[in-house]
């Protein structure tokens, strides 16, 4: 018998996994890459947790289909920011269910805890991401088992419930003690989460997608920069060597990018299509962010004479 699991690195996740493999059941683990993870080492982390439990991880990566079908028209809404997690959650387990038969697995767990999380791990909730899955009965939560109706793989006795939990709430006590139990270290994920609940890049995501839309190609430098609005046209100017780096390499068709002619600056990024006099003021605001008062800056093979602006006029156009 096989299952596969959502893997997020996190205890619940891991806990999740070893609950059911206690039961003799073979474990794989699907990773669902949507691009808004804030960091760039987890990937690294998930494989290290993989391997030290015994999984097989599969990552996949959905970012495009996530934006076009879920991110920005979701049926159940959004959290607190951008972060539509109740369609979210039924996403990943729909790409859990695609991956079911290539694997032979005969059914999902999830490291989900009842009441753990307001928006998305409420019973309602729960109920909403089965049925917007389209996967009744075959999602298993192994840590809240206990609290909800029998899935298929309890009923038909493949998995014996008695064995599974009955956690709820925000509470971690009962997840450390199993921790302890299962002699796990080093489990929870490193600094970070889904930009998405992040009340600043979500003002970013909700600017840029009134003018432009939405590709991978952009989610990284959504999340790096000053992201200014001037007249309705998106500038991005970076912070620091690596955020030059980033928006150096941006290989969408949405922005031209912007240089110093010939002394140490800022990157910049402008949306394309932009007008010369927009053009003529991005390069101030370039500018503005080096030492010099007064320098070239080349946009799209044109020079503009960039000069100094003051940084609180600035301030006013910044997301
Ligand atoms: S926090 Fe982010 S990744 Fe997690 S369910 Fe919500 S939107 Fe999806």
């Amino acid at each position: 018998m096989k299952a596969i699991s959502l893997f997020s690195g996190g205890l619940d996740s891991i806990l999740a996994v070893k609950i059911i493999q206690e039961q003799g059941i073979e474990i794989e683990g699907i990773y669902v890459n949507l691009g808004f993870e804030s960091n760039k080492e987890k990937i690294d982390y998930l494989k290290e947790m993989a391997e030290k439990i015994g999984i097989k991880l599969h990552i996949i990566d959905k970012q495009e289909e996530y934006i076009k079908k879920i991110l920005f028209n979701p049926v159940y809404g959004y959290g607190k920011n951008m972060n539509p997690c109740i369609d979210c959650h039924a996403f990943m387990i729909r790409s859990a269910k695609e991956l079911m038969p290539k694997i032979g697995a005969k059914f999902i767990i999830s490291g989900e805890v009842v009441g753990q999380r307001p928006m998305s791990q409420r019973i309602p909730a729960l109920n909403a991401v089965n049925k917007l899955s389209n996967a009744q009965g075959i999602v298993l939560r192994p840590l809240s088992a206990k609290l909800l109706p029998p899935t298929i793989p309890e009923i038909k006795g493949w998995v014996n419930r008695e064995k599974l939990l009955d956690i709820s709430g925000r509470d971690r006590k009962r997840q450390l003690e199993l921790a302890k139990k299962y002699g796990l270290e080093n489990f929870e994920s490193p600094a970070g989460g889904c930009l998405l609940t992040d009340i600043n890049f979500s003002k970013r995501l909700k600017d840029y997608s009134k003018h432009l839309e939405l590709t991978p190609n952009e989610i990284d430098i959504l999340k790096v920069g000053r992201h200014i609005n001037y007249e309705g046209y998106k500038i991005i100017i970076s912070r620091n060597q690596e955020e030059n780096q980033i928006l150096k390499s941006y290989k969408g068709d949405k922005f031209i990018k912007m240089f110093p002619k010939d002394f140490p600056g800022p990157v910049g990024l402008i949306q394309k299509n932009t007008p010369e006099n927009i053009k003529k003021t991005a390069a101030d605001f370039m500018i503005s962010y080096t030492k010099f008062d007064k320098g070239d800056i080349i946009i799209n093979d044109k020079i503009f004479l960039g000069q100094k602006k003051d940084k609180k006029e600035i301030k006013k156009y910044i997301i």
